[in-house]
C-alpha cells in the first residue's frame, strides 16, 4: 500500500503526451481509459501530402499543422486490439501540435514525453515544457533506456524534483507494467509516490521502482530474449512462424511470441536499445551480448521497421 504524502488520493484529470507514434498514441488512449483529458501532441509537418496539396491546403492549414496527432487518433479508433475501452473515449483525447499548441501544455498536471528514442530531441522537447508548465506539473519520460539524469540536466531544480521516467510496454493499454524510474539524489520521494499511486490507481498498473540504467530492468531482459531468438533463428534456419511458435503460447505467452512483438515494437527501436545497452554497460560481457545483428541492421536500412512500416518479420495484413 503506498504512503500518502499529501491526504487521500487525489486523481489527476488533466494530462497530456508529446510524440503520437506507437507509444505516444497507446499511452494517451489508456490516459482516456483512466478518465483524463489529454492533449496529444507532434510536430508539425513542414510539408504536404499530394492529398493535401490536391485540396489546395497550406502548410498553415491547422489540418496540416495537426495531421500526425489527428492521424494518431483516428488509427486509434481502428487499431486491435483497441487501445480504447469505449470509442467514445476517443473524445477526450484532442490532437495538436507542439508550436501551436505548447502554452497548453500549463493546463496539465502531468505530461508524458513520448518522442523518439534519441537524447538531444528529448532534452529540447523539456527544454520547451519547462517554459510553460506550472510548478509542481509532474513530467516524465517514456524513453525505453536513455540516462533520465541526463535528460534533465539543465532544467531548474523545481522542474527535476517533479521528472522521472515511466516506462510504459507496448501495448499500454494491455501490459500490466510501469517502472518508475526517479534520478537519485534528485526527483522528490514525493513525486515518486504520487507516479506510483497514479500509475496503479487510476491506470490500473503494476510499479516497479527501476533504477536510472541503461534499459532499466525488463528491457534488458526482454532484448536479450530477442537478441537470442534471432541468432537461434538463423543458426538453426528457424522459419519465423517457428520461432514464434516455440516461443510463444507453448512458452504462455499467448500474444507476444518474440517476432509478432518486434514487429510491435518496432525494429529501429529495438537497434537504439539494443545500442544503448551497449555502448552504456560497464561490462564487458554484456556489450558482447548486446552487439547488432547484421539480420536487424539490413531490414532496418530496407525501412522493414515492423507494424508502423507496413512490415517487418510479418508483412501487415
Ligand atoms: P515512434 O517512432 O512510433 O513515434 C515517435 C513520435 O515522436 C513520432 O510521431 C514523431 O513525429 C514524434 N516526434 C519526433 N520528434 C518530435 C518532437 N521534437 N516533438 C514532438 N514529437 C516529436 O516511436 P515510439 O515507438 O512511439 O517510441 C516513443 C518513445 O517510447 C521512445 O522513447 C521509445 O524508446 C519508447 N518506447 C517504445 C516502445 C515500443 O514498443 N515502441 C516501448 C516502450 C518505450
Amino acid at each position: 500500500m503506498a504512503k500518502w504524502v499529501n491526504g487521500p488520493f487525489r486523481p489527476i484529470r488533466r494530462a497530456a503526451v508529446i510524440g503520437s507514434g506507437v507509444m505516444g498514441a497507446g499511452i494517451a488512449a489508456h490516459l482516456a481509459n483512466a478518465g483524463m483529458e489529454v492533449l496529444l501532441l507532434d510536430v508539425a509537418p513542414q510539408s504536404l501530402t499530394p492529398e493535401e496539396e490536391a485540396r489546395g491546403l497550406t502548410t498553415a492549414a491547422p489540418q496540416v499543422r495537426n495531421r500526425l496527432a489527428a492521424a494518431a487518433l483516428e488509427r486509434m479508433k481502428k487499431a486491435q486490439p483497441a487501445p480504447l475501452y469505449e470509442p467514445a473515449y476517443a473524445e477526450r483525447i484532442k490532437p495538436g501540435n507542439l508550436d501551436d499548441h505548447l502554452h497548453l501544455l500549463a493546463e496539465a498536471e502531468w505530461i508524458v514525453e513520448a518522442v523518439v528514442e534519441r537524447l538531444d530531441v528529448k532534452r529540447q522537447v523539456l527544454e520547451r515544457i519547462e517554459a510553460v508548465r506550472r510548478p509542481g506539473t509532474l513530467v516524465t519520460t517514456n524513453t525505453s533506456g536513455l540516462p533520465v539524469a541526463g535528460m534533465s540536466e539543465g532544467r531548474s531544480e523545481e522542474f527535476r524534483r517533479h521528472f522521472a521516467a515511466t516506462h510504459f510496454f507496448n501495448p499500454p493499454r494491455y501490459m500490466k507494467l510501469v517502472e518508475v524510474v526517479p534520478v537519485e539524489g534528485v526527483t522528490a520521494a514525493a513525486a515518486v509516490e504520487r507516479l506510483r499511486a497514479v500509475c496503479e490507481r487510476q491506470l490500473g498498473k503494476g510499479v516497479v521502482i527501476a533504477k536510472d540504467t541503461p534499459n532499466f530492468i525488463a528491457n534488458r531482459i526482454g532484448t536479450y530474449g530477442m537478441l537470442v531468438t534471432l541468432e537461434q533463428l538463423e543458426r538453426f534456419g528457424l522459419t519465423v512462424e517457428e520461432a514464434d511458435a516455440l516461443t510463444g503460447p507453448a512458452m504462455g505467452r499467448p500474444k507476444t511470441a518474440t517476432f509478432r512483438m518486434l514487429d510491435l515494437v518496432g525494429l529501429d527501436t529495438l537497434l537504439h536499445v539494443v545500442d544503448n545497452v551497449r555502448e552504456r554497460s560497464g561490462d564487458e560481457k554484456e556489450r558482447k551480448r548486446f552487439a547488432r545483428p547484421a539480420m536487424l541492421e539490413r531490414m532496418v536500412a530496407d525501412g522493414r521497421l515492423g507494424e508502423k512500416s507496413g512490415g517487418g518479420f510479418y508483412r501487415k495484413v
